[in-house]
């Protein structure tokens, strides 16, 4: 079959023919449609010193998918050829003291589908039967492709109660973006974002931002914004040392922060800040596990229109231009397409 490996460190993947996985007893083989790429793929790509330290290679990498059950092991109940289907891609260890008292996404020993164990970004791929999500009738593929990083949008989103809340979002890649939808649909009283690119920005505003402030151009200024009392709720979604600083000064006493983004530098914080104005900083990283796969579900059931989010496709042997597309500010979540759905 065809995959998209990193081969060894240093820049690029390598688009290459290695045998089909095999499902083991308790495993589910799954024939890829589509695959969306995600900032981790970046990182993976580029060879910057996270991907260098933390992926042994020859690696086929790759999280984000949608695919079709091919055939499932002997010991799997429940799960048929055919069925539509993603994964969860943090694979928990289920013996760790968190996992064992049912907080999965607190596993200390998690592994990362597409960095720890080959990914989704090839023909096939095979997982454990208790990773895998099948999909709600009705779904659209391009939004069951990227339903991982929905589920860190709906993890952010949900950190904090927002009805009535003014929310303030650094950072609007598709990420940002679909936590601007969610936090719209849970009925927040005003969200602005703010983002270095005019295309995200308007990323934003299609996914119903009411204020939208061009980073590096304006000052992220509450009191500009009409809230010269601070942001009640903040979404971290950059993981810029600049907006992170912006956001945490932005907030209102009490504040409360979800903050999903990674900077690649040690960011000084000034504590007496945080301390004096009682605000909460809650970490977030991937999801609730199926905990938030089920709200995510619910979410669309109840309309959430995600459409906005999805904005280039590519052909899996393209991936060189997705890559470089997806790497760019001008693009929302970039689709590699593997193969039609029957
Ligand atoms: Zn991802
Ligand atoms: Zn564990």
């Amino acid at each position: 079959m065809k995959a998209l490996v990193k081969q060894g460190p240093g820049e690029g993947l390598e688009y290459v023919d290695i045998p089909t996985p095999v499902p083991e007893r308790h495993d589910v083989l799954i024939r890829v449609l589509r695959t969306g790429i995600c900032g981790t793929d970046l990182h993976i790509f580029d060879g910057n010193p996270w991907a260098t330290r933390t992926v042994r290679t020859p690696r086929v990498v790759g999280h984000e998918f949608v695919g079709e059950i091919a055939a499932v092991g002997p010991g799997v109940g429940g799960l048929l050829p055919g069925q539509l289907v993603s994964a969860e891609g943090h694979l928990t260890c289920n013996s760790c003291v968190n996992c064992q008292a049912d907080r999965k996404h607190l596993c200390r020993a998690a592994q990362g589908l597409g960095v720890q164990r080959d990914g989704a970004f090839a023909e096939y791929l095979v997982l454990p039967a208790e990773s895998v999500w099948v999909h709600r009738p009705g779904v659209p593929l391009d939004v069951a492709a990227m339903f991982d990083a929905f589920g860190n949008a709906v993890h952010v989103a949900d950190a904090f109660p927002l009805r009535d809340r003014t929310v303030l979002v650094t950072g609007a890649g598709p990420i940002g973006a679909m936590a601007v939808a969610v936090a719209r649909h849970r009925g927040a009283r005003l969200i602005a974002v703010s983002d270095l690119s005019p295309f995200r920005l308007d990323l934003a505003r299609r996914a119903g931002a009411h204020l939208v402030v061009q980073a590096g151009e304006q000052p992220v200024d509450p009191a500009a914004l009409g809230q010269e009392q601070g942001f009640d709720i903040g979404f971290e979604m950059s993981g810029n040392p600049s907006a992170q600083s912006d956001l945490i000064a932005a907030m209102a006493h009490g504040g409360r922060i979800a903050a999903l983004g990674l900077p690649d530098e040690d960011v000084p914080t000034d504590w007496s800040d945080i301390s004096l104005r009682m605000l909460t900083i809650q970490g977030i990283s991937g999801r609730k596990v199926f905990d938030t796969w089920h709200t995510m579900a619910d979410l669309l059931d109840d309309g959430l229109d995600l459409s906005f989010a999805v904005t280039d496709h590519f052909a899996a042997q393209d991936y060189e231009k997705a890559f470089a597309t997806a790497a760019r500010g001008d693009a929302g979540k970039v689709i590699l397409d593997w193969a039609p759905r029957d």
